[in-house]
């Protein structure tokens, strides 16, 4: 296809938005059916038919669900443009983003290049546990959003029920724009409440595509309309001076004017506008498109992003025009089969160009963008610039990982990073020959650059390679990968716990290593302080030599020997948090000192300061949400409490209850299968890191009395 986007002159015309929803809501569905009707997909795929255009991995496929985002390019044009035979052409930069919890990364690295957000809910289901952690999620982003109402066509479906539940579990201020014409078997489509128009999808063909506008509203719903557009027509004049003002006179504001102060309600985070459809019998998705050109920001509604600059550490910001040097987020990394490593690109500020070179600010190196690619749903498009706005795949870039900005050498600029949660859990894993120790590390190296939560470590005692992660299905998903896409064959150990180890209080140890009988002696001589640090600080090095004492090349000998036991860990082998380690004393011999000597007296210093330190084991405590039948409730909870949980509260909802409690990640596996067994298959949980705390003693010593204990995870 040409390339007949629009592009730097049209800012305004771009929209950078991603589909965001909790697992199963429908999420796929949706996305399928947008990329057919902008145009982009040939033949409608179904999910359950595991052939959708964006899942294009086999693991999605397998799973019916989306773990890696990919942008797509589509185009749209507002059907009151079509309407009126303008050819008003809008891009849409869809970036998929994954319903799973276990893939907070990519969740939070695409949330992070979005403009606007269509979060599309389960009509019977309301609000889902999971669905507030994606919304809370994309608050911190500040995404401004909509909602879609999806599956109105089943059993149980609730539109108002659900918007009431967007209230009580979100806190949101959501606005109705639509009511539904119809339910469950019986519904059709819907009136919009500004317009009074009746949208019917009467003849749901196999696309969906064609659908009927009627000026005028059913009769039996004439009264719920009017009640409810008065309501939206308050909301909206609520968030605006001017409109209330004539609110106030009595006067109703044009239609151009709701939809103005609406779209300025929705990008200020005040309004959500919520919409009803049901993607999987094509009913309702166009006017969401037409939602998204109304009321979801473009890149011009942003104005700039922040960062800092890496020379001075001063403050910086960009505008997003193309007037602006360059600067953009790399904001994932994926292998395609055909092209090979693609890096996805979101320019904020200038414009960039194939065959040039670009500064990588976060990593401080310079790259060559070989080709830069516009990614659609089943074709691949090469341009030649790429502006400001726009999200783009380079091609050639080699030391780009997810996160780092990309600028331009001249005005350097790093730019927000990205956060990511700790991996929580690990597992051991053993290459079968030594063809596959090979590919092995050819891929984790791949995994690693991907997804920043998934972490890999050598265990040096026992040469295992472990890879950790947030969650199971996160390494499940990961182990299965290696096999299918590097053709991997390993031995896989069972998921551990990702303990830690951390001190209680400020201690002191020497450490001596002198050997001087006979040849070249060792001589290595050292003083530290060890003091426990807040939760989350990490580990820090001070180096608090006076005088000479030691020499500034042995005092980084010290250094990396510190590092070493913090890593391997001096309890049960779990690395050491949260510690601030002070070398303040020592000695040294002309001849005999050496870097080894060093290295071995700080690591005897450190493991005699941490036997008088209160040395303790820290665990991955979880956020856990058990929604369940209340009958089943006072088993579930016993259960919990014999998990050592506490539980923080229960809530009611309609037929259901549901517990929310924090329990250790330890005790927790087989989790699912336990649940399933105590309230016959009825009972659902869903499950996030929390925090760390300190194990209990009674608990620590079973650990270390149990022979079988082979905990050692890093
Ligand atoms: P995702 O996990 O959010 O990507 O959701 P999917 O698109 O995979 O949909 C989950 C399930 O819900 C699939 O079995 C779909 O066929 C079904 N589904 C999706 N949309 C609708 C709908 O509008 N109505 C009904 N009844 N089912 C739907």
């Amino acid at each position: 296809m040409a390339d007949t986007a629009p592009r730097k002159q049209d800012l305004a015309k771009i929209r950078n938005i991603g589909i965001i929803a909790h697992i199963d809501a429908g999420k796929t569905t949706t996305t399928e059916r947008i990329l057919y009707y902008t145009g982009r997909t040939y033949k409608i795929g179904d999910i359950d038919e595991g052939n959708t255009q964006m899942d294009w991995m086999e693991q999605e496929k397998e799973r019916g669900i989306t773990i890696v985002s990919a942008a797509t390019t589509t185009f749209w044009t507002h059907s009151d443009d079509k309407a009126a035979g303008k050819d008003e052409t809008y891009r849409f930069n869809i970036i998929d983003t994954p319903g799973h919890v276990d893939f907070t990364a990519e969740v939070e690295r695409s949330l992070r290049v979005l403009d606007g957000g269509i979060t599309v809910l389960d009509a019977e289901e309301g609000v889902q546990a999971q669905s507030e952690t994606v919304w809370r999620q994309a608050d911190k982003y500040k995404v401004p959003r909509l909602c879609f109402v999806n599956k109105m066509d089943k059993l149980g479906a609730n539109f108002l029920a659900t918007v009431d539940s967007v209230v009580e579990k979100l806190g949101a201020n959501p606005a109705i724009m639509v009511l539904p014409i119809g339910a469950e078997n019986t519904y059709t489509g819907n009136v919009d409440l500004l317009t009074r128009k009746s949208y019917l999808w009467l003849h749901a063909d196999e696309t969906g595509a064609k659908y009927e506008v009627r000026d005028e509203v059913p009769e039996e719903m004439k009264e719920e309309v009017e009640k409810y557009r008065a309501k939206l027509i308050e909301q909206i004049c609520e968030t605006d001076d001017v409109l209330l003002e004539k609110f106030f006179a009595g006067e109703e504001p044009s239609l151009p004017e709701l939809k103005a102060a609406l779209r300025k309600a929705v990008i200020g985070y005040k309004l959500v506008p919520m919409f009803a459809g049901a993607s999987l019998r094509h009913k309702g998705v166009q006017p969401v498109l037409d939602a998204v050109i109304d009321y979801l920001p473009s890149p011009v509604d942003l104005d700039h992003v922040k960062g800092e600059n890496p020379k001075t550490g001063e403050a910086e910001e960009r505008h997003l025009t193309t007037e602006e040097p360059l600067c953009g987020l790399a904001f994932k990394i994926q292998v395609d089969p055909h092209v090979g490593k693609l890096t996805y690109f979101r320019v904020y500020s200038g414009k960039v160009t194939a065959g040039s070179y670009i500064y990588n600010s976060t990593k401080g190196v310079t790259e060559r963008i070989g080709r830069i690619l516009l990614m659609h749903a089943n074709d691949r498009e090469e341009i030649k610039e790429a502006f400001a706005g726009e999200i783009v795949a380079l091609v050639g870039l080699k030391d780009t990982v997810t996160g780092d900005t990309l600028c331009d050498d001249k005005s350097p600029i790093v730019l927000e990073k990205i956060t990511f949660p700790e991996p929580v859990i690990s597992l051991a894993i053993e290459p079968k020959t030594k063809t596959d120790q090979e590919r092995l590390g050819m891929a984790l190296k791949r995994l690693t650059e991907e997804d920043p939560t998934f972490q890999v470590k050598t265990n040096h005692e026992t040469n295992q390679t472990i890879i950790s992660g947030i969650g199971e299905l996160q390494l499940e998903v990961m182990v299965d990968r290696m096999k299918r896409e590097f053709n991997v064959l390993a031995n896989v150990g069972a998921p551990q716990v990702a303990y830690k180890e951390t001190i209680k209080r400020l201690a002191e140890g020497e450490g001596k290593y002198i050997r001087q009988s006979g040849g070249k002696g060792q001589y290595g001589h050292c003083w530290l302080r060890i003091e426990p640090q807040p939760r989350g600080e990490g580990f820090k090095f001070v180096n608090a030599i006076k005088g000479g004492a030691i020499p500034a090349e042995f005092v980084s000998s010290i250094e990396k020997g510190v590092k070493e036991s913090v890593e391997n860990g001096v309890f049960l082998g779990y690395p050491v948090v949260d510690v601030k380690v002070t070398v303040y004393d020592g000695s040294f011999h002309e001849v005999d000192s050496s870097d080894m000597a060093f290295k071995i007296a700080a690591s005897m210093a450190f493991q005699a300061a941490t036997k008088k330190a209160d040395i303790t084991l820290l665990e991955p405590i979880m956020k856990v949400e058990v929604t369940t039948p209340k009958e089943y409730m006072g088993d579930i909870i016993g259960d919990l409490s014999s998990k050592r949980a506490q539980i923080m509260g229960t809530q009611d909802r309609s037929n259901a209850t549901i517990i929310l409690a924090q329990v250790p990640l330890a005790e927790l596996s087989g989790y699912a299968t336990a649940l399933r067994s105590m309230s016959k298959g009825r009972a659902s949980y869903y499950m996030e890191a929390s925090h760390y705390d300190e194990v209990p003693s009674n608990i620590i010593a079973q650990m270390q009395s149990k022979s079988t204990f082979t905990g050692r995870v890093e």
